[in-house]
């Protein structure tokens, strides 16, 4: 334990470690080290953030998909997904209602689905923007040329979130079909962030695969590319892929790498995302206590909630928007903490603007 919190000690200070620290810092997990980091991030995050929770409403644009991710329960050959994609009517009408409930950014996630041309997401985006000046948009519709997103850039987009789910090739490989590239997917996280987006990469916590060096690397990864927003959760698995025999990623170890994140960035915007809300039910508010910021609740119209299913028995499909917003208030009033309506950019500064 000496040894773990010395390491956590000097990620804290130089926030930097090299890939053998952080692999020691992972091997090395135990409830004891897994308190002393949440403790030392709960600290940062006060410091750059207070106790300030934000929230993203998430629409979720489509569950077409040209991609066959063989972790993904929307990937294209699972014939017993039920296909829906929503116009952009119903996109306007979700963030009609989430501004009334408070929410300042809506971010648009889907599948990379071939219907959602520049044309149409660039109308949607500036009537989103002209609408709700005041509302941040983030997009989070996978890999797309560097045209389409200046494109969507342009129109008005604010943020992207892209996951580079592992920035080990040969990991990558294992976990995608060869016609996609991890090359490419870290070229699109090059040029989302040249592009002048706030960019988000990240990962899933024991996918199939994964080694403790893998973990290194994304640590390293999220290090050295200092992305705006970092989205973990544990892998969830689906009963529709390939993967329906690999068993779950670790919730504890899912928030022991959290808090090393904050450690890494005091500044990250970091969720505590549906997947950790769905291994455990108090995972939001753990995720919150290990130095998570950022909660995303779901505002996609209640009729299409059951149809984007990337694993088994995802969370809050069932809440209607509204409650679901009075119950996080609640429950994070109940842990010393607000939910806040601003748009809830990244500090830039670290520290408290007065
Ligand atoms: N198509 C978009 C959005 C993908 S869905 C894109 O490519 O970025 C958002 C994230 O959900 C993915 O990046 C992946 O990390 C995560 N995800 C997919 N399947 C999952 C599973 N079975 N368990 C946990 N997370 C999963």
């Amino acid at each position: 334990m000496k040894k773990i919190k010395n390491l956590l000690e000097k990620l804290n200070k130089n926030r930097s470690l090299t890939l053998l620290e952080y692999e020691q810092l992972i091997s090395g997990y135990s409830k004891e080290a897994a308190e002393y980091a949440a403790a030392l991030a709960v600290e940062n995050r006060k410091r750059v953030y207070g106790t300030d929770i934000y929230i993203r409403g998430l629409i979720e644009v489509s569950n077409v998909c040209k991609n066959d991710c063989y972790y993904c329960g929307i990937r294209c050959s699972n014939k017993n997904c039920d296909r829906y994609r929503l116009t952009k009517e119903d996109i306007l009408l979700s963030a009609k209602e989430g501004y009334a409930l408070g929410f300042r950014t809506f971010v648009m996630q889907g599948g990379e689905d071939p219907h959602f041309t520049d044309e149409f997401l660039v109308d949607v985006i500036s009537s989103l923007k002209s609408l709700y000046p005041d509302c941040a948009i983030t997009l989070s519709l996978g890999e797309r040329s560097r045209e389409s997103y200046k494109a969507l850039k342009n129109a008005g987009a604010d943020r992207y979130l892209l996951r580079h789910e592992t920035a080990e090739k040969e990991h990558y490989q294992k976990l995608h079909p060869e016609n996609m590239s991890y090359d490419n997917r870290m070229e699109c996280l090059k040029n989302l962030k040249e592009l002048g987006f706030q960019v988000g990469c990240g990962f899933m916590v024991g996918s199939p695969y994964q080694t403790v060096q893998n973990l290194a690397k994304d640590l390293k990864f999220v290090e050295e590319f200092a992305p705006d927003m970092c989205g973990i959760g544990p892998y969830l698995t689906h009963k529709d892929t390939p993967f329906n025999n690999m068993p779950s990623g670790s919730f504890e170890l899912t928030l022991y790498l959290l808090s090393i994140i904050r450690l890494i960035s005091p500044e990250i915007l970091l969720p505590a995302t549906t997947a950790l809300g769905t291994i455990n039910p108090k995972g939001r508010e753990l995720g919150i206590l290990a130095g998570a910021n950022v909660i995303m609740p779901n505002l996609s119209p209640m009729s299409v909630r059951q149809k984007y299913m990337l694993y088994d028995n995802k969370a809050c499909i069932g809440d209607e928007a509204a409650e679901s917003v009075n119950n996080l208030k609640r429950s994070m009033e109940a842990i010393g903490y607000t939910v806040v309506t601003s748009r809830g950019d990244r500090s830039l500064t670290g520290f408290i603007t007065p």
